[in-house]
């Protein structure tokens, strides 16, 4: 399905972005495994996908450094000649309440998920652009970026932003043939929810129709129908897969 094509995934050493990456090296994809601290989670990927007979590389990088990602992204245009799925799913939380939020929270979280995914749609449609053809997506999220979450006025907005960011980006590269469109979890069961309390979780399931938080696995499978061709009428459009919980 995805037969040599150049996937660049941020965040890939853990969680949805691991099970994307697997998803699409399955698929044929070349991988790239971005990541920035878990250096030994993305090796042990890159050396699960290569036993598997896949193609798969890792980089380091930290997607909210601007110019680390001009390099990050110069490299793999040098590498493969080309960037054809970039998925923008590295995200962090720095939860707390508003009134006693400190800046750097607000700052950092801001920084990784809003301006690392500028960073990297920023030179990697550079890529695209010239091969007039490309997938971008990036990861919103249906609860927190659209209906707002007490305790997550950090990454809510930094959420929401990322809505106007795939819209602009939908309607500029268009014409080149690029597909932009952004996936909206609810809760998945990976590191980011895992220390949620029982009585959240439980509060939270409550509030979803099918009773279940998602697997990352069930996440890739729509991040690989939006890297396929089968997707290529689809594009500024924020899809929401969270059983039901934002109708
Ligand atoms: P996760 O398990 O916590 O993994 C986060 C990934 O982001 C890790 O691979 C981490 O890499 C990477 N990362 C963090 N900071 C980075 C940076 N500065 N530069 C590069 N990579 C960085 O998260 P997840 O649950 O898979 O979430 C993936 C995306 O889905 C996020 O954007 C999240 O906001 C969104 N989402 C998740 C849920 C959910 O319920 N899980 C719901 C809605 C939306 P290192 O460990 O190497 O630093």
């Amino acid at each position: 399905m995805l037969n040599e094509k150049i996937a660049v995934i941020t965040g890939a050493s853990r969680g949805i972005g691991a099970a994307i990456a697997k998803k699409m090296a399955e698929n044929g994809a070349n991988v790239i495994i971005n990541y920035q601290g878990s250096v030994q989670a993305a090796q042990a990927l890159e050396a699960e996908i290569r036993e598997k007979g896949g193609k798969a590389v890792t980089y380091k990088c930290d997607v909210s450094d601007f110019d680390k990602c001009e390099k990050f992204i110069g490299d793999i245009v040098k590498e493969y000649g080309r960037i054809d799925i970039l998925v923008n799913n590295a995200g962090i939380t720095r939860d707390g309440l508003l009134m006693g939020m400190k800046e750097e929270d607000f700052d950092s979280v801001i920084n990784v998920n809003l301006k690392g995914t500028f960073n990297t749609i920023r030179f990697a449609s550079r890529a695209m652009v010239k091969q007039r053809k490309g997938k971008i997506f990036f990861f919103h999220s249906s609860v927190s970026g659209v209906t707002g979450n007490a305790g997550q006025a950090n990454y809510s907005a930094s959420k929401a932003g990322i809505i106007g960011l795939t819209k602009s980006a939908a309607r500029e590269l268009a014409s080149r043939n690029i597909n932009v469109n952004a996936i909206a979890p609810g809760f998945v069961d990976t590191d980011m929810t895992i220390t949620l309390s029982d009585k959240v979780k439980e509060g939270a399931k409550g509030q979803i129709p099918l009773g279940r938080f998602g697997k990352p696995e069930e996440v890739a499978e729509l991040a690989l129908f939006l890297s396929s061709e089968k997707s290529d009428y689809i594009t500024g459009q924020v899809i929401n897969i969270d059983g039901g919980m934002v109708m």
